[in-house]
């Protein structure tokens, strides 16, 4: 099972053909850059593939379950695969195997204007780079159940990647906060901001940016000192509510 080479044209055509009646079949989706979801919709996709990549085997032949979530919290993973570490002591029935996705990666798709490539692939909106994140997860998850662990840092799911989806690189370039918040807000570390917090007006740098900025502003009991001894508190700050001090 699993052990299927298609080329690229072929590859190319599923994943259009999967696109298509995803969208046909969706409750939430109505087009390749959707702001609503749910896991629904990620079983319907993965089972779209299984269909269409892999004759059913997982539904045919995979005796264990597979779990669809989302995470608000993953800022550098756009998909994860969560196997129970003990897998090879198991019986198969009682594997249980989870996908989970970044899901601001796939709504913020179109707040940067980059290109987007995906596991080495081009893609031109949320629902095709969440294609192909499920697509490179699919692979770990073969891993798994064929080999009870994965690294797609390894050469043996670089072949299952290339052989099934022509996959040529372990990585995605979606837009990070980070990234958003340079493209569109002008925001990068080091920068000098101010905000406002409880009516009072604050400035600082910013340290950080990950959901939201850190910005470290002087204030001599603050808990943190720099090298020339001066000390800063440190804010978390919604990146909008952030004013670039020029
Ligand atoms: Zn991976």
């Amino acid at each position: 099972m699993f052990d299927y080479i298609y080329d690229e044209k072929a590859i190319v055509q599923k994943r259009k053909q999967i696109f298509e009646e995803f969208l046909e079949l969706s409750e939430n989706v109505e087009d390749g850059n959707f702001k609503t979801i749910s896991t629904y919709d990620l079983k319907l996709l993965f089972e779209l593939y299984d269909k269409v990549f892999f004759h059913s085997d997982f539904r045919n032949q995979y005796e264990g379950s597979l779990r669809f979530s989302f995470s608000k919290r993953m800022t550098r993973s756009a998909g994860l695969t969560l196997c129970p570490q003990n897998i090879s002591t198991l019986q198969p029935k009682d594997v249980i195997i989870e996908f989970r996705f970044g899901i601001n990666f796939f709504f913020n798709y179109d707040l940067s204007h980059k290109e987007k490539f995906v596991s080495g692939v081009k893609t031109h909106n949320a629902l095709e780079a969440l294609q192909l994140v499920l697509e490179h997860e699919i692979c770990h998850v073969i891993e798994f159940i064929l080999y009870h662990r994965s690294s797609c840092k390894g050469k043996r799911f670089k072949t299952i990647a290339k052989n099934l989806f022509n996959h040529s690189s372990s990585y995605h370039a979606l837009p990070t906060n980070r990234e958003i918040a340079k493209e569109k807000l002008g925001l990068s570390i080091g920068k000098r901001v101010s905000f406002q917090f409880e009516n009072e007006s604050f400035e600082g740098f910013i340290n950080g940016i990950n959901k939201r900025a850190t910005v470290m502003v002087k204030n001599k009991e603050g808990d943190y000192i720099d090298r020339q001894g001066n000390r800063y508190a440190k804010y978390y700050v919604p990146l909008n509510h952030l004013t670039l001090i020029e």
